[in-house]
């Protein structure tokens, strides 16, 4: 069984201050949820304060961004040794950082690499826009994504990647796809291509996390389909009730509770 993950991505939201706060009032009931993998994923800023108030607990860390070099002249960076300093788990190709930020699928695939290079999961960000969606490229546009970004892996360093399914017109908008619609990407597009590429026991064994207007009252049914094992949260996750309701949520529809 796969266990399922929830990460919350706080984006550009808070100072180390209100970092702390929020998780001073998750924290707690996040710790009764073991059965789910939980990962908050703050600002740069806040790394730091967050996994010393994460010490001791299972609860993880992972940061939203990060170079592929170990080091260099990359004025504004942060290089996967300094993140990994900190947490365990990296996002990676979010579409913001495809829209506003130039990464590219081939970006993407750098920096899968230079997460597992320093010990840390990536979160593996894929989606279509609402154009590739009404033109009937969802299925293409996905399936090179998820190829290009595991472009150098072996079958065993794919097998520990997240991948999170976001379609870019669900991010904030209050716009989901169906849960079936979103698990069908899941399983004849993001698992079939890992099977294709690396198996059938890795395409069953990778986490494929749903990602988009995930709020409480709809992960009942995303975490219902069996392709989807959980969820990436962006706006839901800065308030601790609703970040914790979708943990609890997962680990009800997963029998991890
Ligand atoms: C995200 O930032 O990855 C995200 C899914 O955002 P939201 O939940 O706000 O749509």
């Amino acid at each position: 069984m796969r266990t399922p993950v929830v990460a919350g991505n706080w984006k550009m939201h808070g100072t180390v201050e209100e970092a702390r706060h929020r998780v001073w009032d998750m924290l707690q009931p996040l710790q009764e949820l073991s059965g789910v993998e939980r990962v908050i994923c703050p600002p740069f800023t806040a790394l730091l304060a967050v996994a010393n108030m994460l010490m001791g607990t299972d609860i993880r860390l992972g940061a939203q961004n990060m170079h592929w070099a170990t080091e260099g002249a990359f004025t504004g960076e942060i290089s996967p040794r300094m993140v990994a300093e900190f947490a365990q788990y990296v996002i990676v190709g979010h579409s913001e950082r495809r829209k506003f930020f130039g990464e590219t699928d081939e970006t993407v695939r750098k920096k899968v690499r230079a997460a597992l290079d320093h010990d840390l999961t990536p979160i593996i960000c894929v989606g279509e826009t609402i154009g590739e969606r009404e033109t009937g490229l969802t299925d293409r546009v996905v399936h090179q994504q998820v190829l290009t970004a595991l472009a150098d892996c072996s079958p065993e360093e794919a097998s520990r990647v997240i991948i999170a399914y976001e379609p870019v017109w669900a991010i904030g908008t209050g716009l989901t796809p169906t849960p079936e619609e979103a698990n069908r990407v899941h399983r004849e597009v993001i698992r079939a291509t890992l099977a294709a590429r690396f198996g059938e026991a890795t395409a069953r064994q990778v986490r494929v996390l749903y990602g988009g207007s995930v709020k409480p009252h709809n992960a009942p049914g995303f975490f219902a389909q069996p392709d989807i094992d959980g969820a990436l949260v962006g706006g839901a996750s800065l308030d601790p009730q609703a970040f914790v309701a979708i943990v609890r949520a997962a680990a009800e529809a997963k029998g991890t509770k």
